[in-house]
């Protein structure tokens, strides 16, 4: 493991400060950008910012010169997010069109496609989003349910899809549907681009505990779309999906960087009183601030080595579920500590009451949903089981059956 800069990094990082600090302002000590999906409101700003830098040449850098991308590495793509996450610039709201989908068209869209859809989406000219999860099928995202008939040169598409963020401000969304339910599962699977104003598109939000509106359900009625937004052959649309599902792991990483950090557990400690004096004074708190601080450091040294793989030009391989499925829960865990610390105004959401505006409280309620996004706890303990440590598979049952004969226990 490196922890420095080799100097054609250390070259990299100051092009970018530079071109960053002549562009936007920095953040004032202690304040952090705004995140992902924490502002809808502030969409156009980041639209706005995303184009800057795309005419700049600083968008989405590990993709191709071709498709408008800087050609640049994963480890440069690190930097620049690094040197950015210190400036006050408007949250990225584009990951999931540009880290997954754009990565999908490269891989598998007809020529067509690629010119007629990437360079938007890399400016966020247009913004898309992922339609794979539906009621039935979220872990076992094969196990879907809408359908796509052909009918000429269009597919009829019906079904549902829930958990669709951003689908209320999309362009364009990716879909994957089922057109041939007597193949087994995978191999019975389409994806489509679809316009997320086409007829018969109905969207739906879905309220968080929080109260924010990010993801929604999305109904599809009779939609037509055509067949030359196939991306990939007919029934061959799990290859697709998977290259979407391996940028997701990979941009969601380890989550580091996520809700309450150690520093403002820090500050609120010292700055709660229990029984006439800080907080921080208490063994008791001080043990558990230094439980959660070690097993914050394993991850953040964990992450070191992807970054060090990705410096020496490898990918880092499943190990790195270890990240988010340490990480997530512990964030949940840190977030729950600081709501105990604030006595009975950790019981409130207001953010006049409370200490940090309410930012442990909007923490805690966000981390169920990142314990689930981009994999589950559970799965994630799959994956290094079976993958890193080479423990025995799951059963899969219905691996090789005919979608159509894999009992639901309803009526078809
Ligand atoms: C914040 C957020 C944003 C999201 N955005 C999108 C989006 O934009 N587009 C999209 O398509 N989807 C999106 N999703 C959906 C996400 O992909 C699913 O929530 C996820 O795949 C889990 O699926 P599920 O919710 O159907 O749970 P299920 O798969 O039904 O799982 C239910 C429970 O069973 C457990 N379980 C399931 N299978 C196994 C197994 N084999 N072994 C052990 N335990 C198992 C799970 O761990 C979980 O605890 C989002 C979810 C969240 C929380």
């Amino acid at each position: 493991m490196d922890f420095d800069d080799t100097p054609e990094e250390a070259a990299y990082r100051e092009e970018a400060r530079a071109w960053l600090d002549a562009n936007a302002e920095r953040l004032p000590p202690g304040k952090k950008r705004v995140g992902a999906f924490e502002r809808d409101d502030l969409l156009p700003q980041a639209k706005a910012w995303q184009a800057k830098k795309a005419d700049a040449n600083w968008a989405c850098i590990t993709w191709p010169v071709e498709y408008g991308g800087r050609g640049g590495s994963a480890l440069q793509s690190v930097i620049f997010g690094q040197e950015e996450s210190k400036h006050d610039v408007p949250p990225y709201m584009f990951g999931i069109g540009q880290g997954m989908l754009g990565p999908t068209i490269m891989a598998h869209g007809t020529d067509a496609q690629k010119k007629r859809y990437l360079r938007p989406l890399l400016r966020a000219d247009e913004v898309w989003c992922q339609l794979f999860s539906e009621p039935a099928a979220g872990s076992d995202l094969a196990g879907l349910r809408t359908t796509a008939v052909k009918d000429g040169d269009e597919w009829i598409v019906n079904g549902q899809k829930i958990w669709t963020t951003g689908a209320h401000y999309s362009d364009f969304g990716m879909v994957v549907t089922r057109t041939d339910p007597t193949a087994p599962k995978h191999a019975g699977i389409t994806y489509f681009i679809v316009d997320m104003k086409a007829p018969g598109i109905e969207i739906r939000p879905i309220t968080q505990i929080n109260g924010s509106k990010d993801f929604n359900e999305v109904f599809f009625n009779d939609v037509r779309i055509p067949d030359e937004n196939r991306v990939g052959a007919v029934n061959d649309g799990w290859r697709g999906a998977i290259t979407t599902l391996m940028n997701e792991r990979a941009s969601i990483g380890s989550g580091q960087g996520l809700g309450f950090g150690i520093q403002q557990l820090l500050d609120l400690a010292r700055q709660t009183e229990w029984d006439g004096r800080p907080a921080i004074e208490d063994p008791s708190v001080r043990a558990r601030i230094a439980d959660f601080y070690w097993k914050l450091k394993g991850l953040e040294y964990t992450g070191y080595r992807a970054l060090t793989s990705l410096s020496r030009g490898t990918t880092p391989g499943p190990e790195n579920s270890i990240g988010k499925m340490v990480g997530a829960p512990l964030r949940q865990e840190m977030a729950a500590f600081a709501i105990e610390l604030q006595g009975m105004a950790g019981a409130t959401l207001d953010a006049d009451v409370t200490w940090g505006r309410g930012s442990a409280q909007q923490s805690w309620l966000a981390s169920p949903g990142l314990r689930l996004a981009g994999g589950t706890d559970e799965i994630l303990h799959n994956i290094v089981a079976e993958r890193v440590l080479g423990l025995p598979g799951e059963i899969r049952v219905d691996k090789d059956k005919a979608f159509s004969d894999i009992p639901t226990g309803r009526a078809r």
